[in-house]
């Protein structure tokens, strides 16, 4: 089984599942503001919809922001977080079909820009590769992940999705000891460039739009990397 998981179904993968983040994140090609639908049908067993903003100390499920869990009709449960403020449409009990519209896309909770953080779990609370549900996904500017992903969708067996999984690898740069406000800092305290053109590559490869080294832009880079979360370009 396959499915869009976005009303626009132009989904773009930005963090692939890992040991250290057992989802995946996803955000739309043209990163328009989206509706994220259902990938099954099931039975909606926990909705939450009053959180306003980010907050990056947050812990256990407030790290979801926004959130909806499905328990879905192939027995497994599919979380959708960090949706926009006010923006969920099905409500605690309720039996969705596959493709009804859940929420919004948004950055609530623990999150950086905007984005679905997609998790799947199954019977045994173990959380599996959403990958496999996936149609059409694509990985921006890494042709080899998204060779492996179109492997991975063709394999119905999860054992050995998961062993596939394990082969896309991203290098992520971090600098977790790093405590102060520059991203050229930070850069060069773990020994990486930290020119403006590499910038801008590091920040095409974290789908930073049009980077221009504003304070923002440059904060948002920071604070991946400061999470171990910055792609290397
Ligand atoms: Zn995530």
């Amino acid at each position: 089984m396959t499915a869009h998981v976005l009303e626009s179904m132009n989904e773009v993968i930005t963090n692939n599942y890992d040991s250290d983040h057992k989802a995946i994140d996803i955000v739309a090609s043209d990163k328009k503001e989206t509706n994220i639908i259902a990938l099954d049908g099931g039975k909606v067993n926990k909705v939450v919809n009053h959180v306003k903003g980010t907050n990056h100390q947050s812990q256990g499920l407030a790290t979801y922001g926004n959130y909806v869990k499905v328990k879905q009709d192939n027995g497994k449960t599919a979380l959708y977080a960090h949706m926009k403020y006010g923006s969920v449409k099905v409500k605690e009990g309720e039996y969705i079909e596959k493709g009804t519209v859940i929420g919004t896309i948004g950055e609530t909770g623990n999150a950086y820009g905007k984005h679905l953080h997609l998790e799947i779990q199954n019977e045994n609370n173990v959380k599996e590769n959403p990958i496999v549900y996936l149609n059409n996904t694509s990985t921006t500017k890494n042709t080899n992940v998204q060779k492996e992903n179109k492997t991975i969708e063709n394999h119905t067996n999860p054992t050995t999705s998961y062993n596939n999984s394990a082969k896309i690898t991203q290098e992520y740069l971090s600098a977790k000891n790093y405590k102060h406000g520059s991203i050229v800092d930070a850069l060069k305290s773990i020994g990486i460039n930290s020119s403006y053109s590499y910038r801008k590559k590091l920040a095409q490869k974290n789908n930073i739009l049009n980077y221009h080294g504003s304070y923002s832009q440059n904060v948002y880079m920071l604070n991946l990397l400061k999470e171990g979360k910055l792609k290397k370009a």
